[in-house]
């Protein structure tokens, strides 16, 4: 395939690297990208920003992309709020894109509205699906009132939307696509009110949530940090990764990084346990393909028990300890056996 010269505003991915390397999301988005412009009959622009990244822009290319704007320079080699807002938005003044998509990542949450904010737009957080709506709109879906909100930005362009990792799946990459890449410069900034100092990274502790095949979730009906303990205590003794609903972060039991769900992670685990949590549609739309799902609550008619394959009716503070023995009794046996 060659450059498309299709007219009209693109779709635009403001795809994101570390260390060199793209995050998943990035193409994930481009695929989706891909199937709107088709659709609108125009072409998907990515705008990649960092050091030593040349290689990546034929990543994005065989993704889907026709034009890369590469920024490659040793200013741009980490997020800075500032610079990279300031490129993004130069380039959607001068190149007035359709639909701008931004990975949910960190990064991504801080960039987004700062681009959004600049370009007079609006901007869904979030999003499960984007799709085309009769008039050609990006109508941009979250889970909302036990369903799916669709949201349009009707009079403001472009439209844009954050989607989070494993929303959308990764398209297979076609070596032979030809695109264009554009070279920008950094801009020359004067006085920046940030400085980056220094990147501390943070080691991630257990098994990684997103790639687990088996996920043990906790939520209010923990009670306690001690009833905390008891979750994180079986994910352990399943080898298990450690996910969270909204309340047991608020409650500071865990850390934000455990969240499963449209503001949190996307999990697709073989095995997922819902341990003292309602299966609210926020916290459930981020459990993807699980083989088998099952939950532990004390409250019989809990919603939750609709959308699992295994329910147990039970106070999870006397259960987990409980099925914590039998299964180390369980792993004991196999070991001497
Ligand atoms: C825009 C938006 C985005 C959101 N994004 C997310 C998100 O990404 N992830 C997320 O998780 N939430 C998210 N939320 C919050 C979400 O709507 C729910 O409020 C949240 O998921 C509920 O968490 P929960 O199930 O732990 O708590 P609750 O709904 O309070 O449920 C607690 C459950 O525990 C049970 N229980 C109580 N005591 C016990 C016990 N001793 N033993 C066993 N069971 C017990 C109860 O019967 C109840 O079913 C979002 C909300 C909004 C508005």
């Amino acid at each position: 395939m060659t450059t498309s010269n299709r007219s009209g505003g693109a779709v635009w991915v403001i795809a994101e690297q570390i260390d060199c390397r793209l995050l998943s999301v990035s193409t994930q988005l481009i695929g989706q990208a891909r199937k709107l412009a088709d659709e609108l009959h125009t072409s998907v622009g990515a705008v990649l920003l960092g050091n030593d990244i040349k290689n990546r822009s034929q990543e994005l290319i065989a993704a889907g992309a026709d034009r890369v704007f590469l920024g490659n320079a040793p200013e741009l080699a980490f997020y800075h709020p500032e610079i990279y807002t300031d490129i993004i938005v130069n380039l959607a003044q001068a190149h007035k894109p359709e639909i701008i998509l931004i990975g949910s990542t960190a990064t991504g949450r801080e960039l987004a509205p700062l681009v959004a904010a600049r370009l007079k737009t609006g901007l869904t957080a979030h999003c499960i699906d984007l799709v085309l709506d009769e008039n050609r709109n990006l109508e941009q879906r979250i889970p909302a009132y036990g369903g799916l909100l669709s949201i349009i930005c009707p009079r403001r362009r472009p439209q844009m939307a954050t989607v989070a990792k494993g929303v959308f799946a990764a398209p297979e990459p076609d070596e032979t696509r030809c695109g264009e890449i554009v070279e920008i410069d950094a801009p020359n900034r004067g006085s920046d009110r940030i400085e980056i100092l220094e990147i501390v990274r943070e080691e991630p502790e257990g098994v990684p949530l997103e790639s687990a095949a088996i996920v043990v979730a906790g939520g209010a009906g923990a009670g306690d940090l001690e009833g905390w303990k008891q979750i994180a205590d079986l994910a352990k003794s399943l080898n298990a990764a450690l996910g969270s609903t909204r309340p047991a972060v608020d409650e500071g039991w865990t850390e934000l990084a455990t969240m499963i769900g449209q503001s949190g992670k996307m999990v697709s685990p073989r095995l997922y346990i819902g341990v003292g949590l309602s299966g609210e549609q926020q916290h459930l739309v981020g459990v993807v393909d699980a083989k088998v799902m099952v939950a532990i609550n004390s409250d019989d008619k809990s919603p939750v028990f609709d959308q699992v394959d295994y329910g147990i009716v039970d106070d999870c503070r006397a259960f987990v300890p409980v099925l914590i023995q039998k299964i180390k009794a369980y792993q004991e046996k196999k070991v001497t056996c």
